[in-house]
């Protein structure tokens, strides 16, 4: 059995088994770091940040356009990596990877990014400037499911900006992020810089309860985000915890129908929905039955199948446990009397019939206190609520928890502007139904979807991987003689500045 990391603690370490989901079968087991483990990466990482915060802008920036090389290079190796361990169609890696690469080509221009702002003669004689210095060490931890891209949103900012990090990658496909650190040290990034611990509570635990660990990106459910932000708050860490999320579509009676069912059907399904920016409720406002009939027939063409073969369009789920998971949603919303229109359960895969797949699903007439409606599902089950009015819609996406992301579908600017305007949530798109934000952008959500200040990658996370300093600075001119005799305790009044 292949074995991906490895404890300073040997054989006394605990490991967790990988899958492929698509057959079904164990492929490696991962060593999940203990404490102890956790700690030498941390002391590593943080002799490591002595010389890496000393490091030129001009050599740090190199080593970065060096890493997008490679990771450019190896996009294929870590397609087949991600699709391996987490299921998702080949195309869909592949386009994972290319997102995760704009954050690193971000990051390449460092020099520009962290040049601090200069006045002179604030006072007379005297000048004020004002720099960002990195952190020390910035740990990241990760969710399953972008095993390359959401680590992308954090460590080459982090870099860049001279902190050293470590990173806990899910455990369930640890497979990316070994090829990552490989990477890295063939770009010629120092030791120690850039280490992964492989782990799960405990190795997350550490990681926040460790002195020496600054800071603390996290991206993954909201349960776990909360505890995250509480327990690296707890111990003094600055921290941004990004949580789940429940995605609406509000479309109006003037949307353009097929346009709208086409987005519908890439945002619900693809990756088999497990997509923090998912869309997972569609809230038609007026006649819904046209767009449930244009949404479930491309539906039910929808190929789910293994993603390495190219005719699938949906992969598996992650895990068995997952899968059902799923499926528990779809049996009680049919007991909460909603409609399923297309019914993902027990699809059928030719040679698949071990793996955790479940098909498209599409349940129409879902009310706000099903629980197909208020939990989370992180699956292909796309639920369509009905409304009257544009001021309903915008109510029922507000009274939401979450605040990931969400988008309108409609042909009038006021109503769309209006939307963008009213609406609660940190992402909008308005008739693109996953509105990630370009990486020079930043990503996160609004309530229960982002805990922390900052959001992350773009300007926010130039400025989350690093502290402020200001300078005020005045230079005595001895030729003309100090300004002795001028002692005043008093704070500067204005007139005489
Ligand atoms: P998860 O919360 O189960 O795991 C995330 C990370 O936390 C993993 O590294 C895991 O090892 C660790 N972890 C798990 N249980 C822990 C515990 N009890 N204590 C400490 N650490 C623990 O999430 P997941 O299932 O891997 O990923 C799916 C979730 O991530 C969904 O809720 C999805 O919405 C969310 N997500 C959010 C975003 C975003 O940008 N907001 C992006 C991607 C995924």
């Amino acid at each position: 059995m292949k074995q991906i990391g490895s404890s300073i603690e040997g054989a006394a370490a605990r490991t967790a088994p990988v899958f492929d989901p698509a057959t079904g079968a164990q492929t490696a087991e991962v060593v999940l770091a203990t404490v102890k483990d956790v700690d030498h990466a941390v002391e590593t990482a943080a002799q490591a940040f002595r010389s890496w915060r000393d490091t030129s802008l001009t050599a740090r920036s190199r080593i970065l356009f060096a890493f997008r090389e490679l990771a450019d290079k190896h996009r294929d190796d870590l397609a087949e990596l991600i699709t391996g361990e987490h299921g998702k169609v080949l195309e869909d890696a592949r386009g994972e990877v290319a997102r995760g690469i704009e954050v690193i080509e971000f990051a390449c221009g460092i020099p520009h990014l962290l040049k601090g702002e200069f006045s002179e003669d604030v006072s007379t004689g005297v000048d004020a400037s004002s720099i960002r210095q990195p952190l020390g060490v910035v740990a990241g931890i990760t969710p399953f499911n972008f095993p390359v891209m959401v680590p992308m949103w954090m460590y080459p900012v982090a870099i860049a900006c001279g902190n050293t990090f470590v990173l806990k990658p899910s455990e369930r496909d640890p497979s990316p992020s070994v090829l990552i650190a490989d990477l890295w040290r063939d770009a010629g990034l120092p030791e120690g810089v850039f280490s992964v611990v492989h782990g799960d509570a405990e190795a997350v635990n550490a990681l926040l309860d460790h002195p020496k660990v600054a800071a603390v990106s996290f991206v993954g459910s909201t349960p776990i985000a909360t505890h995250v932000f509480e327990r690296g708050h707890a111990s003094g860490k600055r921290v941004q915890a990004l949580g789940g999320a429940k995605n609406h579509a509000v479309v109006l009676p003037d949307a353009d129908l097929d346009s709208t069912a086409d987005a519908l059907i890439a945002a619900g399904y693809g990756s088999a929905g497990e997509r923090c920016m998912a869309i997972s409720a569609v809230v038609v406002v007026g006649d819904a039955d046209p767009l449930v009939a244009a949404v479930a027939d491309r539906a039910r063409a929808l190929v789910t199948g293994p993603g390495t073969d190219p005719s699938s369009d949906m992969g598996p789920l992650i895990t068995r446990v997952h899968r059902d998971r799923v499926a528990g949603y779809v049996d009680s919303a049919l007991s909460d009397g909603a409609e399923v229109v297309v019914d993902g359960r027990g699809v059928a895969v030719a040679g698949g019939e071990d793996g955790f797949f479940f098909g498209p699903t599409l349940v129409d007439r879902v009310t706000p206190e099903m629980s197909v409606y208020q939990d989370e599902i992180f699956g292909p089950v796309l639920s369509v609520l009905r409304v009257d009015s544009l001021d309903e819609a915008i109510a029922l996406v507000n009274a939401n928890p979450f605040g990931n992301g969400t988008a309108i579908f409609t042909r009038d600017g006021h109503a769309a502007r209006r939307f963008r305007r009213d609406v609660s949530v940190g992402m909008v798109g308005i008739n693109v139904a996953i509105p990630v934000p370009m990486a020079y952008y930043s990503f996160g959500g609004w309530k229960q979807s982002l805990f922390g200040d900052a959001h992350i990658h773009g300007m926010e996370g130039v400025r989350f991987n690093t502290r402020l300093k200001s300078i005020t600075t005045r230079w005595p001119d001895s030729d003309r003689g100090a300004d002795s005799g001028r002692i005043a305790l008093h704070f500067p009044s204005g007139d005489k500045r």
